[in-house]
Parts: structure tokens; sequence; C-alpha cells
């Protein structure tokens, strides 16, 4: 059988430059459409020797985005795309090789394990049918893609409003696993956690804000070359309509507790950022974060409050990204949620890394947070 090398679906980035010898095929990851960002791959290889040694070199890994996040770094394979392993990998200051004698024909490698748009539709019906969320509008990519709102309560006044939004940043797949994990959460019965929450708070949710990215294989931005999570002083129906529609709901419903949920290439730990460097800080959004990451810590070994990115100097906040500038619009507490493509270091699990699973977990652990704190979000 000849090896064939295809990534022409849902997500997939890999350019192929020379497969003549499998024990070293050289590929490459392309960029993102109208941008120098690139760092997600997705392929699907077909034809393998079951037993024989594959091996792979991503040849222009040390020119990615984030060229430290490959140090420390398993990427992660497949034989049925449903069950992701790590494939011990090295990086040799230029290229990520991986290698593996397969035990079937056909494999599928990821930088993380993708979350498909086949499994998105599937988890708005499921949240509309099971979790008893309503699709209050749905926006449009740049592509014309479905940006779908969903809310679970019912708008009352008084009720505190709660949203989420997940994947501004394409190659972030681990985002909407976790947007799965919640929604998994909110259709279960007698859960005690979610009725306290839900008589005090509405739940706003994006469980994808950038579906034209995901699908072409982005790490970074949407169709046009834009950073969804820099535009958020500036977006436009034409150059992000993704964010655009996001903040025209948020003026419309208000937002009394925001949290934008990430994945970060190179720390091997969860963690929040916050917008301390906000011009109008106040002492409340820094009591509620403290109050959040502390009883987040103690809920769950996933998260940590030790590792994670400097803190912003007072005033400094860059306020084109989304936990900045919400948390300055509406004075509430607004976060930055960052889940490792590496690892939890605190908790490793070597067969599989951080991974879908682990993100949906961490989703339900988060509600508990939010149900303790929603009384007192203002
Ligand atoms: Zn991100």
């Amino acid at each position: 059988m000849t090896l064939s090398i295809s990534a022409d679906f849902d997500s997939g980035n890999i350019q192929v430059l020379d497969a003549s010898d499998p024990t070293r095929i050289k590929l490459a990851i392309a960029p993102d459409t109208q941008s120098a960002h690139f760092q997600w791959f997705h392929f699907k290889v077909e034809g393998l020797t079951i037993g024989q040694p594959h091996g792979f070199s991503l040849t222009n890994a040390s020119e990615s985005t984030f060229n430290r996040a490959w140090s420390g770094y398993n990427a992660v394979a497949s034989y049925d795309h449903e069950n992701w392993f790590r494939v011990p990998s090295r990086f040799d200051g230029k290229a990520l090789d991986f290698s593996l004698s397969p035990s079937e024909p056909q494999i599928w490698f990821a930088y993380f394990e993708p979350y498909s748009r086949a499994r998105h539709d599937r988890l708005i019906e499921q949240a509309l049918e099971k979790a008893g969320a309503e699709l209050l509008v749905t926006g449009k990519s740049v592509e014309g893609r479905d940006i779908q709102l969903l809310r679970k309560g019912d708008g009352a006044a008084g009720k505190r409003r709660i949203w989420l939004i997940a994947q501004q940043h394409p190659g972030e797949h681990m985002a909407e696993w976790f947007m799965e994990g919640l929604i998994e959460r909110l259709q279960e019965q007698d859960d005690p956690v979610m009725a306290q929450l839900l008589s005090v708070a509405d739940l706003y949710l994006v469980p994808n804000m950038n579906p034209d990215g995901a699908f072409h294989g982005h790490l970074r931005t949407n169709a046009q070359g834009n950073d969804l999570n820099r535009a958020w002083q500036d977006s436009t129906a034409e150059k992000s309509p993704e964010v655009f529609f996001v903040r025209q709901q948020m003026e419309k419903y208000g937002v009394d507790l925001f949290i934008d949920v990430h994945g970060d290439e190179e720390i091997p730990y969860v963690f929040t950022a916050a917008c301390e460097g906000n011009p109008g800080y106040t002492d409340q959004q820094r009591q509620l974060e403290a109050q959040f990451r502390r009883r987040l810590c103690e809920i769950t070994v996933e998260f940590q409050d030790t590792h994670g990115y400097p803190r912003s100097a007072p005033g400094q906040a860059n306020m084109n990204l989304a936990c900045n500038s919400v948390g300055e619009r509406f004075k509430c507490l607004s976060l930055t949620l960052e889940m490792p493509f590496k690892d939890n270091d605190n908790a490793p699990d070597a067969h599989t890394g951080w991974s879908g699973k682990r993100s949906a977990g961490l989703a339900r652990d988060v509600l508990t947070v939010m149900a303790e704190m929603a009384p007192v979000l203002r």
C-alpha cells in the first residue's frame, strides 16, 4: 500500500514536503489565512505498515507563533478519531519529531484532541433538547458560519448574568471541550449545586466564537486573519463580526461575570488571567478574583494560582483583550481561563496529557465555584 497523508477536512492542517522515506516524513504546518500565525496541525495518514516504525517531522516548528511550546510537548494521535493518546515527541530546536509503530493501517495526528464542527452541532442540539437552554440569537462569522448564543435560565429581572465564551483562538480546541462539560452538567437531574446557581443566575454561553478559524485549521485568527482576542476595542461587522456580535449581545443583556475560555501553548498548568491592569479596576473585582481562584484551587488539583502570566501593571492593560474590555465595561469579575496544550504538571497523565475529558471535568468544578459566588457578584 502507498502511504497517503491528507488534511482536507474539518480543522485539518498540514503540508507534505517529502514522504519518500516512511521513517522520516517531512511535513510543515501551514499558516493561518492572511496571517503569519501557525501552530495547529491535524492530519490523517493512511497506508501504514502495521508494526513498522514510521517517523514524522514538523520541519518548521521552530518558526511557529509560540516556539517555546514544543519543549515538553507530545503530539496527540488516534486510530479512530475518538480515543486520543500522546506520542512521545522531541524538539531539537528546529523540528518537532515523533514516531510510532502503528497497530492499525490509518492514524490521525493533531496538536490537541480536535473538537469537530459535527460535534459542535450535536452539542447545540443537546443544549437545547436535553439541557433546557434556549437559542437566544445566532451571529455569523466572516464566512457565514453560525455563532450560537445560548441561555440557560429565564432572563428574569434581578438574575445575575454569567457569560462564558470559548475558542476565540480557533486552535484552542480544549475550550469547546470545556463547554461540552459545562452543558453536560446542565442536563443532569437533581444536582443541588446547579439548582442553587440557576435560582440566582442565568448562563449566557457561546460555545464557539471562531468557527471559520477552527474549520480551516488555524491557530489564532478568523477567516480574515484577525486575532479576535485583540479586537475588543475596535471590532467591526466586516473585520471581526464574531466579536462585534457578542459585544452587541452583552450590551443588550448585561454581564455580572465573564469567563473567556482559552488554551495556552507553553505553560503546563491551568490558570486564570484577570483585568488588574485596567484603568478602572476596582477593589471588588480584586476580591472576587481572589475568591474564585482560592475556591477553584480547593476544589480541584487541576487548578492552581502559582504559574501563569505576569500580572499587568496598573493602567497598562491591553484593552483589546476580551477579559479586560468586558471587565472595564461592566465592572464585574472578568477572567481569561487558560488550559494547557501539554499537561497539568501538578497531576500529569503520560497517556493523555491534558485532554478533552479533563477540560470537560474542569468546567464542572468552575460551575460549582460560580454557584457559590453568584450571590456575591454584585
Ligand atoms: Zn487563546
